[in-house]
This record gives structure tokens, sequence and C-alpha cells, in this order.
């Protein structure tokens, strides 16, 4: 298990402080949690799965807390809803009405 710059007991305290859980998704999967740090500084900033620190924060946002807010309100608020009006995929034959 990755706890790069903490001591295992630093590491329990901070797994306790966050419920065993990663911060952001709140997997429990204990041994998928690793030490997320921020690349530019160094800083240690808390435990993350593997996909939100690899994938969500790493690749998706690059580190952009504004693209994660913005992210958020998007799936709270469809853009094309908005501006056409609730529309899916498909033709809604399947909708029932
Ligand atoms: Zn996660």
């Amino acid at each position: 298990m990755a706890t790069y710059g903490l001591t295992s007991e630093e590491y329990n305290l901070l797994l306790a402080a966050q419920g065993g859980r990663c911060a952001i998704c709140q997997e429990t999967r204990r041994g998928n949690l690793a030490v997320d740090h921020c690349h530019r500084t160094e800083a240690i900033r808390g435990l993350l799965c593997a996909r939100c620190n690899g994938q969500l924060l790493a690749r998706g946002a690059r580190d952009r807390p504004e693209v994660l807010r913005r992210a958020a309100d998007y799936l709270e608020s469809y853009p094309a809803w908005q501006v056409l009006g609730p529309r899916y995929t498909h033709d809604g034959k399947d909708e029932g009405e």
C-alpha cells in the first residue's frame, strides 16, 4: 500500500478521519486508498481511491477545482436541456407517451 510521506500512524489517523473512505467518492475498499498529493507543491492532500486520484483529478480535471465545480453543475443541469428542452437519444417510443 502506498503511504508516501506518511507514517503508518499518520495514515491510520487520516483514514479514521475520512471514515475509512475515499475523500471524494466514498469508496471503502481500504486497499484501494492511496495517499494523494499535489504534484506541483508535493503537499499531501488526503486519501483517495485509484479512480479519483488517477482519473478524476489527474486526467479529468488536471487538479483544477473550477473544472470539477462545473462538472457537478453540468450533471445537475444539462446545457442541451436548457436550450432544446428535455430530450433523449432515442425517439421516445419506450417512454410510454
Ligand atoms: Zn474515490
